[in-house]
């Protein structure tokens, strides 16, 4: 605007839209990441979340139940992550985070898990299922919610819904086998 003032000159109307748009994205995206990167209850949100854009996961989800189970995925992800932890009643191991415990690690979901490491070994390229085994528990629940993997050349759209339909399943049967043991 000073540039303008000086020079006497303004702008087209075409190139002052662009200057006004380009600016306030500047000033969003700056207060976004600085939002999320001083507080640590974005630890998880931000890994899966890399630019104040609409997420791939969201841009996969076609069908109504697809995108239900995008808005499911997404109050997960905004969920502060546990890190107070707890003892599971299923299995008697340690976890941080209740979530990730159930979706895996947890003896109680293990024959959902398997069936999901089933359809990864049979659908997508092997370097996928060697990348996602290489990961720790918490990174691949981030994948498993939407963050990127490095392999390339993936149906990403079948990934994502693959990965939110085994985190629904999973979180389902946590809670269905921890009310039956408990009752
Ligand atoms: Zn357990």
């Amino acid at each position: 605007m000073l540039d303008f003032l000086r020079e006497g000159v303004f702008p087209t109307k075409q190139s002052w839209k662009a200057i006004v748009k380009n600016t306030v994205d500047k000033v969003q995206t700056d207060e976004w990441t600085r939002r999320l990167h001083n507080d640590n209850n974005f630890s998880r949100f931000r890994s899966v979340h890399l630019s104040v854009r609409v997420p791939d996961f969201w841009k996969s989800s076609k069908s109504s139940r697809e995108i239900v189970n995008s808005y499911y995925i997404t109050k997960l992800l905004t969920d502060i992550p546990n890190t107070t932890g707890g003892t599971c009643e299923l299995c008697n191991t340690q976890f941080l985070d209740v979530y990730v415990h159930a979706c895996c690690s947890c003896s109680g979901t293990h024959l959902i898990r398997d069936m999901w490491w089933e359809f990864i070994m049979e659908k997508f390229p092997l370097h996928l299922f060697v990348e996602l085994y290489s990961y720790d528990d918490e990174e691949l629940y981030c994948i498993l919610l939407g963050k990127h993997v490095t392999t390339s050349n993936i149906d990403t759209d079948s990934f994502h819904n693959l990965c939110h339909v085994h985190v629904a399943h999973c979180v389902a049967a946590y809670s269905r086998l921890l009310r039956t043991t408990i009752s």
